[in-house]
């Protein structure tokens, strides 16, 4: 029952948008993003951006949560820009550190030796705080129990195309998709040490809560001996919190988090979301979202095609395009899925 309000420019893509209808319903969901006050200016970039090209028509909620208080001007400044309601919330202490099983003086010696061996964020506690926090605790927090959905949004991120054609969650919502995706690079092996192994043994261990039209291929050159690094990059990620609160994903985030890698080694809750995603879901409950013109430093995405480029109005150049780049793993996931590779996708290979 949404009304159509207009067509994009050059008229390539019919717009429904609901901003005019006072009965539009909008999924229970909201915009997720975890800052500290000192990201203020990139968190005010990437609010604005995502607003022009896709709040500004549906106006989702905002929780926004700090392992610190908010400063209030912070507060003050950040929600006269979004246009839903916008929450700020501290995260508790048990929520923000390491769990008490936690060999402290190993965790201590692997941040020592990662910075010797300059690995990028290897010496930090605070980072691998917050990959434990992302990857398994934020649905858990008081306001996120209010919504089934989250958009997850970093500071300094932007949006360089308009995505407001759809409105995404409902689209999710009605077509039983629990986990989105805009951008698929490989990750750091020295950071990743262990984790497929660690979930090999779950998924020995737990056959019964493995999908069976799994995405497993998409993260393995060799049938699943080894991990071949690709992982949804999840500074992006659109996702169903129902899925995480159930009994699958509440066993797997418990192994790994007993197991230790995230302070043992540096595992990321991007290839913790992207193994658990890949392996507990059919893949057609995974969803690629394209031209999105997404950026987050150091790649980006840049529709190819003219058409869906000037529709969208993206503020982006096509040889800056990261998702169809040789060390992207898009086009591994069109071979996984079976779709037909655009024609200015290169020859797979790592
Ligand atoms: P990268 O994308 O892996 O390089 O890591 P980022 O520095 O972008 O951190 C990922 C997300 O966690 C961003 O939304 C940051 O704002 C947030 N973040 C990282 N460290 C902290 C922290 O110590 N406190 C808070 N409140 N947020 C953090
Ligand atoms: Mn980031």
């Amino acid at each position: 029952n949404n009304k159509e309000v207009g067509k994009a420019s050059k008229g390539q893509i019919n717009i429904t948008i609901p901003e005019y209808d006072p009965f539009y319903k909008r999924e229970n969901a909201t915009f997720f993003s975890l800052v500290r006050n000192e990201d203020f200016v990139g968190m005010i970039e990437a609010i604005e951006s995502v607003e022009a090209r896709f709040n500004s028509k549906y106006h989702y909620d905002w929780v926004f949560a700090n392992d610190k208080p908010f400063h209030p001007t912070f507060i003050k400044v950040v929600q006269s820009l979004v246009s839903g309601q916008a929450h700020f919330v501290e995260i508790p202490k048990d929520y923000w550190s390491s769990p008490k099983w936690i060999d402290q003086s190993k965790a201590a010696e692997v941040r020592r030796q990662m910075k010797e061996a300059k690995i990028k964020y290897g010496d930090s506690e605070a980072y691998r705080h917050m990959c434990r926090f992302n990857a398994g605790l934020f649905y858990r927090l008081p306001i996120m129990k209010n919504y089934r959905f989250y958009w997850r949004v970093e500071p300094e991120i932007r949006f360089n195309c308009d995505i407001f054609e759809k409105d995404w969650f409902k689209y999710m919502n009605e077509n039983n998709k629990k986990y989105a995706f805009t951008m698929a690079p490989l990750e750091l092996h020295t950071t990743v040490v262990g984790l497929w192994d660690t979930v090999q043994k779950f998924a020995k261990k737990n056959k019964k809560l493995i999908a069976k039209d799994n995405n497993m291929g998409f993260l393995s050159e060799d049938g699943g001996t080894t991990y071949n690094m690709c992982h949804f990059w999840s500074n992006f990620e659109i996702g169903d919190m129902d899925f995480y609160r159930l009994e699958p994903y509440m066993k797997f985030f418990d192994l790994i988090d007993k197991e230790g890698g995230i302070y043992y080694s540096r595992w990321g809750d991007a290839p913790i979301h992207s193994m658990a995603v890949s392996l507990l879901l059919s893949k057609d409950e995974l969803l690629f979202l394209e031209n999105t013109g997404y950026y987050h430093k150091p790649n980006g995405d840049c529709p190819h095609n003219p058409e869906i480029k000037s529709a969208r109005r993206c503020a982006c150049i096509a040889v800056d395009d990261f998702t169809w780049d040789k060390s992207s793993c898009i086009p591994k996931w069109f071979e996984i899925h079976n779709f037909e590779k655009p024609d200015y996708a290169p020859k797979y290979k790592f």
